[in-house]
């Protein structure tokens, strides 16, 4: 409908050539220097253009001082003056040796690093989503670089206490005076405008770089001092391995029977120190000595006193993987090997794959002969997880046939921990595999072979806020072409887009639909809750059904998984007496209550209420709680099953490093029975003896109003569902619902993922959404709430003069208000065969001109391309 009017309209914008600048760029050059010169081209580049973290459009160009030319790269931290007198440290994003026209240009400052911190290709696959996205490149900078590396506000310079002058290399005249000046001032942070008045010297870049190198000055703790690299304390044996006489001297001077000598013992013990066979002694750790002999560490450091050990420190890295490596790969199965055969011949004629397999397949186990094939190629892996959750079980798989070349890398990880695996693929090469969650795409690898997008399906791939609003699966798909390497897409449910390009011809396709181990797929029963009321078999949460499969399972030693996707207690708060439901005063949104704090909280700002002892509206004391969260499901499984231990894993349990960790150890483990959780329990954990998984309130997850609701609620039901019976025993999966009518349940029953498929692609085609057409949402905020609605109203219909009824809306999204801002989207179809780039350029200037003439004011305005 909306497509074929709008078809012929659209023809215009199919003009997107990219090759136009290069074009004007090589012309301008020619203008400006004459042909000769453009042989000198590579040689003087005097201008380098700057990535801010700013909030602002463009980039900033600045000169290359007399003393950088030559040796700045990009990829380098440099700092530049900003504004009228600010200091910001950015990355060089482009050298040029074209001046650029209309403003003053300032002089780089200094240059922070001697080498890069950031690849040139990782540079382009920036520009790639800022321009994809339609966000700054120093939004993806910030969302890209770790904090240790960067800076998010103004730069400080800062003396380093104890630092003393080299008597061979003395300071120059103007590296004294700043120094001198700085220790003068007394503060810790002085920003370099500042010191340049203070000293009275113009230029303060080059003396404060110097200084910088000899370690006499740091730059803003958050860049420096923020990283620490982990160093541990060894111990060895103060003598060679050959003078037996220094060691029976040792012997003498410790007491018979003393700790002295137990510790002498375990250290020669340890460090195998008398076995020949070693080329030399093994290395000690001090707490390991410390834990196999008993001693504390003042008895360690009375050894070294007497000369009997030495104590040394060493800095090791944090993922050195202390394990067993078998490096074994696991042997196949006949329809595994198949289907590994099936990829590599895939990949002779595409670059992406789709790898469809049932869950507990075995995708696991073919993604590691990948892994493999491709590190002995010599070549790096990228291996993208939804979940930070998923990297728990993960990591263990693959580092016992990985070893250390396994790299973790996600935001549970600390500043300094992404820091350094930051620096070990910058350093190196070497073929490694890094597991990670989304922001692992920016990581600098320097060649990919293989990128792994495992659950290709999550939403949880698409970051939403804030900028930029990228799908890391999708973003990951264009980096592996940027390094002429595969993506695997690997899904149980895939999603529909994916689903209609692998059928299509545009991805390759690879099926596995057995379970390993001969295993069947869960048998699918539902609950409906209506009936069960009525027969007065529901109490609480639970129908007697739910009850009588878990108390089942629970009797034959099996375990239990109990999901339901909301967390807190109860998700409502309403007076009984009068209605009254009490909301987040920032946000458009209903409170949920948390019993743990006895708050009521919104899941939206995070913002805590108490609960009102009297309605506010009534005054009446009738203030209820109702529904269900995790917390409550938690105390009914408690009287339910009082014999079985639980756990129970969502947003609130999880906030630790370790959280994830220790609850799936734990249930893996069988230390607890059952787990209760939220979407956390339905990706991709791999539980053996789950033989029961119960779908608590199917409602909450089949009623949303967005075109992606029935492909989002199959996928979720389908993914817990499989969970059960994976290893020992057939699974069974309950669904309580009051809606056993919707279509959903048919295919999901059957686990009938081509028939869901053949239903929801004919919807999408029928009501023009993606894959048919491509959504670009523009929200628009306003803190007030009429000015709000004239502002989109005005958006809406400029954008209609331009690209007619593509443009949908505005409209009030479900949470209409959030964090004190008043929200409208318009929604954009744009007919996959248009120039995307085309439409993104008009958007681009509709926003320049209706900022120019103040219609926006007031308003945030900003895009989500290919919202999820
Ligand atoms: P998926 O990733 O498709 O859900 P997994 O790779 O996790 O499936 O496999 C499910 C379970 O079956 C895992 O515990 C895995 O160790 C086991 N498994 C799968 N294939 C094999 C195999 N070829 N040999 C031994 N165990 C296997
Ligand atoms: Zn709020």
């Amino acid at each position: 409908m909306v497509l074929c009017v709008a078809r012929t309209f659209l023809l215009p914008l199919k003009v997107g050539k990219r090759h136009d600048r290069p074009a004007t760029y090589s012309a301008k050059l020619r203008n400006f220097f004459g042909n000769a010169l453009i042989l000198l081209y590579f040689y003087i580049m005097l201008f380098a253009e700057v990535l801010l973290p700013v909030p602002i459009m463009g980039s900033f160009t600045y000169r290359v001082p007399a003393e950088m030319e030559g040796s700045l790269q990009v990829g380098h931290r440099v700092i530049v003056p900003f504004g009228r007198r600010k200091s910001y440290t950015g990355i060089v994003s482009a050298l040029t040796p074209i001046e650029p026209k209309g403003y003053e240009i300032k002089e780089i400052a200094m240059k922070i690093d001697d080498s890069p911190i950031v690849r040139h290709p990782q540079m382009k696959f920036w520009q790639w989503v800022a321009d994809y996205y339609l966000c700054t490149p120093g939004d993806v900078m910030k969302a890209a670089v770790p904090a240790g590396l960067k800076i998010e506000s103004e730069t400080f310079i800062s003396p380093v206490a104890g630092w003393e002058e080299d008597a061979a290399d003395r300071l120059s005249v103007r590296e004294t005076a700043l120094l001198e000046a700085l220790l003068a001032t007394g503060e810790r942070k002085v920003t370099l405008d500042s010191l340049g008045r203070k000293t009275g010297l113009t230029t303060v870049g080059p003396a404060v770089n110097s200084l910088l190198a000899r370690g006499a000055v740091m730059i803003s703790e958050n860049l420096v001092e923020r990283y620490h690299p982990r160093t541990e304390v060894y111990v060895s044996i103060a003598a060679d391995r050959g003078d037996s006489a220094r060691l029976h001297e040792m012997f003498d001077s410790v007491r018979k029977g003393s700790r002295q000598e137990a510790a002498l013992l375990t250290l020669i013990e340890l460090s195998g120190f008398m076995r020949q066979a070693l080329e030399k002694p093994l290395e000690v750790t001090r707490s390991r000595l410390m834990e196999r002999s008993g001693v504390t560490s003042t008895v360690v450091a009375a050894m070294a006193k007497k000369g009997l050990v030495n104590i040394y420190k060493k800095v090791v890295g944090r993922f050195s993987f202390t394990g067993t490596v078998t490096g074994e790969l696991p042997a196949l199965t006949d329809a595994q090997k198949e289907a590994l055969d099936a990829i590599h011949k895939s990949w002779l004629s595409n670059a992406i794959t789709l790898l469809h397999g049932v869950t507990s397949s075995g995708k696991t186990e073919l993604y590691i002969h990948l892994i493999d094939y491709v590190m002995r190629g010599g070549r790096q892996v990228l291996f993208l997880v939804p979940e930070i959750a998923l990297t728990t079980q993960l990591t263990g798989r693959l580092q016992r046939v990985f070893g250390d070349k396994v790299v973790v890398y996600h935001s549970k990880f600390s500043d300094s921990e992404r820091v350094e695996t930051w620096r070990r693929l910058l350093a190196s090469g070497e073929p490694c595999v890094v597991i990670g969650a989304r922001s692992s795409v920016f990581l600098p690898f320097s060649s990919i072979g293989l990128v792994i997008v495992d659950e290709e399906h999550e939403p949880a791939y698409k970051q939403q806020d804030p900028a930029p609003r990228y799908n890391a699966r999708d973003a990951a798909i264009v980096l592996a072409s940027m390094h002429g390497a595969k993506t695997l897409l690997g899904s149980a449910t895939p999603s529909v887009e994916t689903y209609w390009k692998a059928l299509s011809g545009r991805f390759g396709l690879v099926e596995l639909t057995q379970r390993f181990g001969g295993m069947s797929l869960p048998r699918m029963e539902l609950v409906d809750m209506t009936e069960a009321r009525k027969k007065g078999e529901v109490t609480g949460i639970f129908s007697s059904v739910t009850r009588r499969t878990i108390d089942a399972a629970l009797a034959e030693g099996h375990q239990a998984i109990i999901f339901l996707n909301r967390r807190g207690y109860a998700p409502v708060a309403r007076c009984k007496q009068c209605g009254y439901v009490p909301k987040c005063d920032k946000c458009d949104v209903s409170l949920t209550y948390h019993r743990r704090f006895d708050k009521l909280v919104c899941h939206y700002c995070g913002t805590p209420y108490p609960v009102p002892e009297v309605c506010p509206a009534c005054k009446e004391p009738g203030i209820e709680v109702l529904g269900y969260g995790t917390e409550r499901i938690e105390e009914e499984v408690e009287g339910f099953f009082p014999d079985a231990t639980m756990l129970r894993m969502d947003l609130d349990t999880t906030r630790s490093k370790d959280g994830y960790d220790r609850i799936i150890d734990d249930f893996s483990a069988g230390k607890a029975q059952i787990l209760v959780g939220t979407q956390m329990v339905t990706k991709g954990l791999d539980f053996a003896n789950v033989t029961v998984v119960s779908v608590a309130n199917a409602d909450a997850i089949i009623n949303f109003p967005d075109f992606r609701s029935s492909e989002r609620a199959f996928n979720m039901l389908e993914q817990v569902a499989g969970r059960a019976g994976r290893k020992n025993g057939e699974g069974l999966v309950t669904v309580q619902t009051y809606s056993p009518s919707h279509p959903l349940f048919r295919f999901l029953l059957a686990h009938d993922y081509r028939g869901f498929y053949g239903h929801e692609i004919a919807e999408r085609e029928r009501y023009c959404y993606p894959p048919f057409v491509r959504v670009i949402y523009i929200y628009i905020k306003h803190k007030d709430p009429s000015r709000v609605g004239v502002v989109a109203g005005e958006l809406a219909s400029r954008l209609r003069q331009l690209l007619g009824n593509r443009v949908n809306g505005p409209e009030e999204p479900s949470v209409a208000r959030v964090q004190t801002f008043y929200i409208r989207r318009i929604m954009l179809k744009i007919e996959t065969n248009a120039s995307i780039s085309k439409v993104k350029d008009l958007l681009r200037n509709v926003r320049i001109e209706l900022t120019n003439s103040g219609k926006l004011s007031g308003a945030t305005v900003y895009c989500d391309v290919d919202p999820v």
